[in-house]
């Protein structure tokens, strides 16, 4: 291949190599035939493919090819299910070559920071372990079929709202261990063939022109050999961005900036070897991508990728409330359906992933299917008001039937791509419907579609709750496949449900004009709430079934190791009830002490396994140095301080009823730059002040303790937090003394 592309490189001349840094047009790149350069298709993705006309829209007003439309981000990553994602990536891969489409944009992971984000539906978790693992699974799957696969947005892309001005203020750490992590090992073993740089700033810099983000990070730091193509007009800088690894500017720019590419290298401003790297990897790409456009056409049967999509949905719908197990409900339970959700299935979120779907099925035909059910519309969709005979009409025929479902949620225009929501509430017509019904009936169940987590003022008063998500095209049948018990629930929240609003960690730092400060750093999702104790309304990693799980026999493999060992470690899990069942368990670390803040507990594993009942089968989870490291700003890499760790495995965040301990012994010694000004506890960790310094400090906290106004252990402390320089005055050395012991301690 390297020899290929230094062939067709060399013949290229600088107006070529600029013109092919931007698309044609919408969808595609340029072609230079002569030079076997073809023109390459790209499309949306991520959860189906939106192939369009090329000279239309990117914002999925108009139609495209009909496609399957899987559940969407927010529902795939609560399957907690690699396997099954691989599945839906394969399927995808498979219906991107019958389109002759090389590159499907996506999967897109940005990190749910909060629940206002448009785009939540789109986006896997507030984890970022559990994001970039259902990233890579989406990407081995896409790729297995000859596919290239873009992983979008790089970086810290997490709100819509002013997205194409907005400059990200966040720290390092935050950064790194957040929003970059849910990338990271997706992009390092995922390989996809490409990033796509954000809209957004991130402190300051373009994330298109950002040579931080692209070159050092991104390249040099993961080892990314595949190309950057900006999202959809998101260069700000051309210059820069071919300077920062920008490779592909999309869409096609008229030829306004291929101008003054070429201009720039003449004189002088840019590199033209800066220009051929760029040039170099968009022909590897146009390459890659010929094998799949002139391959053998491949056929997909619409009606097995509808059965696949209906199997998919089923795994990623959470079951959040069961009171009394009022679900599964049995064949022969006469059933009250209201609410026109149920007619008119939101199955998938606005912008530029709407997909225009091979078939469409809806929850009254698929529970008509499976058991007696009779319907009321319940409320309008397309209003927030209240239709009282509406709710009169579903109030009667919830009254003549044992089992009420209502199918509740978020109309389109509640959430999409391109803006945030203002609240988490659902259109208060359906929280009265739900409400009124209610209060008359004890069997209500509530089936949500919506792309990101409401609040629910109404849980107490219903016995049952199906999160649906947007479910897909077949989401519909995957409700009635769960809620009549064909199905058994076996996902769980990506995300923590709040009571409210105000209670989410980013509430009080919104965006201020063009600017966003993360000043919750890393305090996002469950880790916020863990560590404040905050009770949400569920939380992360929560999801019931119908049958019950038992987790017993915690094993670790060591119980001390070095940060460059890792540790195995075992647990036991027992399907205890009498329905087959898959249980998704989780491990979270915890740092018993620690000198920075960390986060009560992270998420460092998961699995799901599918159990017969009675069957117990063994989880094996390895641990290295990530498992345990935070991310150390000053030496610019992840650090593990020695000490305990807490190992937790459970159910869900909540929940973690097995508890092991590991030493971790640190193999990098930090260093530290001591002078007159370091508090003496810091300077007493160092082995030669410890030994020259002792008598001093003694004596200056025998003087603290005689004046009998400190207790002893206040008096140590006060006195440990003076400084080097106050020793002088309180526990009388010299300034020669504490000069030799600086130039001996920095030495
Ligand atoms: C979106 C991208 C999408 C692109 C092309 C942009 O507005 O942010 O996710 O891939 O459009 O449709």
């Amino acid at each position: 291949m390297k020899e290929r592309i230094d062939g067709i490189l060399s013949k290229l001349g600088l107006e070529e190599k600029a013109a092919l840094c931007s698309g044609r047009d919408m969808w595609t790149t340029k072609e230079f035939e002569a030079l076997g350069i073809p023109s390459v298709m790209m499309t949306d993705g991520p959860h189906g493919l939106r192939k369009q006309r090329t000279d239309s829209d990117h914002l999925g007003l108009f139609e495209s090819v009909p496609a399957t439309c899987f559940p969407s981000g927010a529902g795939l990553a609560s399957s907690w299910d690699t396997a099954l994602i691989r599945k839906v990536g394969e399927a995808l891969g498979k219906e991107a070559r019958a389109e002759q489409i090389a590159l499907l944009l996506g999967p897109a992971v940005n990190i749910k920071r909060s629940p206002l984000c448009g785009r939540n539906f789109e986006y896997f978790s507030e984890d970022p372990l559990l994001s970039s693992d259902m990233a890579k699974a989406y990407i081995d799957g896409v790729q297995s079929q000859g596919v290239g696969t873009s992983i979008k947005h790089f970086a810290a892309n997490n709100q819509e709202k002013r997205r194409v001005s907005l400059d990200t203020i966040v720290d390092e750490r935050s950064l790194r261990e957040i929003y970059l992590a849910s990338f990271e090992s997706a992009i390092k073993d995922g390989k996809p063939w490409s990033v796509m740089s954000a809209y957004n700033k991130i402190n300051g810099s373009y994330c298109s022109d950002n040579s931080y983000l692209l070159n050092d990070i991104l390249r040099d730091e993961w080892g990314f050999e595949g190309f950057v193509v900006s999202d959809w007009g998101a260069e700000d800088n051309r210059i820069q961005g071919i300077k920062a690894g920008m490779d592909l500017e999309m869409p096609g720019n008229g030829g306004m900036n291929d101008a003054k590419i070429v201009e720039a290298v003449k004189k002088g401003l840019l590199d033209e070897k800066a220009l051929d790297r760029v040039v170099r990897r968009l022909i590897e790409f146009a390459l890659k991508a010929q094998e799949v456009q002139n391959g053998a056409s491949v056929r997909y049967d619409t009606k097995e990728h509808d059965k696949l999509a209906r199997s998919v949905a089923a795994e990623c719908m959470v079951l959040l409330k069961n009171d009394d197990a009022v679900l599964p409900i049995a064949k022969e339970c006469v059933v009250a359906l209201v609410g026109e959700l149920a007619e008119k299935p939101r199955f998938q979120g606005g912008g530029s992933s709407h997909i225009n779907p091979t078939y469409l099925h809806n929850v009254r035909e698929e529970m008509s299917l499976l058991g007696t059910v009779s319907y009321a519309q319940g409320y309008e969709l397309e209003s927030d008001e209240e239709n009282e005979t509406l709710v009169r009409e579903a109030l009667d025929l919830a009254k003549r039937s044992e089992v009420v479902v209502v199918c509740a949620g978020l109309p389109d225009r509640y959430e999409s791509e391109g803006y945030d929501r203002k609240h988490i509430s659902i259109p208060a017509n359906q929280v009265k419907l739900i409400e009124t019904i209610a209060a008359y009936h004890s069997n209500v169940v509530v089936v949500l579609s919506n792309g990101s987590v409401v609040d629910m003022p109404w849980i107490d008063s219903v016995a049952a709750v199906l999160e649906g998500y947007l479910g897909g095209q077949a989401g519909a049948g995957a409700v009635a496949d769960l809620l009549y018990g064909n199905a058994n629930p076996s996902a769980k929240l990506a995300e923590t449900f709040p009571h409210k609003l105000e209670d989410t960690p980013a509430y009080l730092f919104s965006s201020e004009g063009n600017s966003v400060r993360y000043n919750e750093g890393i305090f996002v999702g469950y880790r916020y709430y863990d560590t404040k104790q905050l009770e949400p309304l569920f939380p992360f990693g929560h999801g019931l079934s119908y049958t019950s799980f038992e987790y017993s026999n915690i094993r670790v493999g060591k119980e001390k190791i070095s940060d460059r060992d890792s540790v195995e470690v075992r647990v036991t899990v027992k399907n205890t009830g009498s329905r087959a069942g898959k249980e998704i368990v989780q491990l979270y670390v915890r740092d018993v002490v620690s000198t920075v803040n960390r986060p009560e507990k992270e998420l460092k594993g998961f699995a799901k396994l599918s159990l017969a009942p009675g069957e117990a089968s063994d989880v094996v989870f390895t641990l290295d140095k990530r498992a345990f490291a935070y991310y150390n700003q000053e030496l610019g890499d992840w650090h593990v301080e020695s000490g305990d760790f807490a190992i937790l495995v459970g159910p869900s965040s909540k929940i973690t009823p097995l508890r092991a301990n590991v030493h971790v012994q640190s193999t990098v010694t930090l260093k530290v730059r001591y002078t007159l000004n370091s508090p003496i506890s810091d300077v007493m960790q160092h082995p030669v002040a410890a030994k020259e310094l002792a008598p001093a400090v003694e004596n200056m906290m025998a003087m603290f303790s005689s004046t009998n106004l400190f207790a002893a252990d206040a008096a140590q402390e006060m006195g440990e937090s003076l400084t080097l320089k106050m020793l002088m005055i309180f526990g009388g050395i010299t300034p020669g003394d504490v000069e030799n012991l600086l130039a001996a301690m920095n030495a």
